[in-house]
């Protein structure tokens, strides 16, 4: 099944990018039909440094650039970049439904991706999109996390990312002994600089009874929040529905004034629904290179009033620019200024050509746009 054709395809692809994206219309020249010319190609780009994460050390990147250009030869870019641990998809398969596709195409078929592929859906669907249309209204430059080592490294970090100008510092914890580490908090809020906040990411780490510990203790202190606690189950693995698992999440969130945030598990549109489903009162992390619907599960997040952190998903620059966008186009609903970006990742790759901007404590909406996927492009041939 390549699922490129039909009439109903056509007509839902019409109706969804008509308004933002590339013009169908553009197909049609003298009556006949025009394709679409649709390329990939894989890459494998090893980090600079190794990439500790909840699922083991990540030393190569893995994805697809997808290039789709239209009759009128005007060009979309899209990354396809799948977090091993966040869900099954894989570039292999990626690769095999594209080529699938041909390079010749009559619309782009987002319906017709394999539900198990979000992360391809959004490479396509992003490469449909283009630039948002209206820009006038967005920020010219939102704040950005700086990015702490874990354990004692910290420490010497937070002046020099102070010094910097950031003033949202983010420190992995559940790495080391929970006592070591909850002695290190008070040292690291000492150094924070005036009206600066710490986020705490466990990355699922904590047993409940540590995960009490810890936010009995960030109560009092300048915590913004505290990042996935305990273990997480994604919609896939549960029917959709909450498990224990999940009410223990939502236990937790009750029970502490320190506001929790969902990474882990969000792994895609599914989990969107179903936690907003529950009433999730904390932050949702959105790394929007995971979502095959993110238009959708954004509409979802601003009905619910729901507040939300962007991330990167360690993604190339033309995935960052087009994740970018979609955070320079939100707005929290009730804080009074935005929450900083989790895109504090660059430089990441081993070759600095495919990385997006350098981390700074502000990010900057035309430099977001002066990002560049066809130099990306061109330097994996
Ligand atoms: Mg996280």
């Amino acid at each position: 099944m390549n699922g490129i054709s039909g009439r109903a395809i056509w007509a839902n692809y019409f109706l969804k990018h008509v308004a933002s994206g590339i013009d169908p219309r553009n197909g049609w020249l003298n009556g006949l039909r025009v394709r679409f010319l649709l390329q990939y190609r894989r890459y494998a780009l090893p980090f600079r440094g190794p990439v500790r994460t909840a699922h083991g050390v990540w030393t190569v990147r893995e994805g697809v650039i997808v290039r789709l250009e239209d009759a009128s030869g005007r060009v979309g870019w899209g990354e396809a970049a799948p977090v091993p641990g966040f869900g099954p998809e894989t570039v292999e398969e990626e690769a095999g439904f594209l080529s699938g596709m041909g390079e010749r195409i009559e619309t782009v078929a987002l319906d017709a991706v394999p539900p198990a592929m979000p992360c391809l859906r959004r490479a396509l669907g992003s490469a449909c999109a283009g630039s948002a249309a209206d820009k006038t209204a967005l920020p010219p430059h939102l704040p950005v996390a700086a990015l702490l080592p874990a354990g004692k490294a910290a420490l010497a970090m937070v002046p020099v990312r102070s010094e910097a100008g950031f003033r949202t510092f983010k420190w992995k914890v559940g790495v080391g002994d929970a006592a070591d580490e909850l002695v290190l908090l008070d040292d690291l809020c000492a150094l924070l600089p005036e009206g600066a906040r710490l986020r705490l990411d466990a990355n699922g780490a904590w047993d409940r009874r540590t995960a009490e510990r810890w936010l009995e203790r960030c109560a009092e202190r300048p915590v913004e929040f505290v990042e996935q606690p305990c273990f997480a189950l994604r919609a896939s693995q549960v029917g959709g529905r909450l498990s224990k698992e999940d009410d223990l999440l939502l236990g937790l969130a009750g029970s502490f004034p320190t506001p929790i945030a969902l990474d882990e598990s969000l792994a895609g549109d599914g989990d969107v629904e179903r936690w907003i489903g529950a009433g999730w009162p904390g932050v949702f992390v959105v790394k929007p290179t995971l979502h095959g619907d993110l238009a959708g599960s954004l509409v979802q997040l601003e009905k619910a009033k729901a507040s939300v952190v962007f991330s990167s998903a360690l993604e190339t620059a033309v995935g960052m620019q087009a994740a970018l966008r979609a955070a320079f186009a939100w707005r929290e609903p009730t804080a009074t200024k935005p929450r900083a970006l989790g895109f504090g990742v660059a430089p990441l790759f081993a070759d600095s050509r495919f990385d997006g901007p350098l981390a700074a404590p502000f990010l900057y909406r035309e430099d977001v746009e002066r990002l560049n996927p066809e130099a990306v492009w061109n330097a994996l041939s």
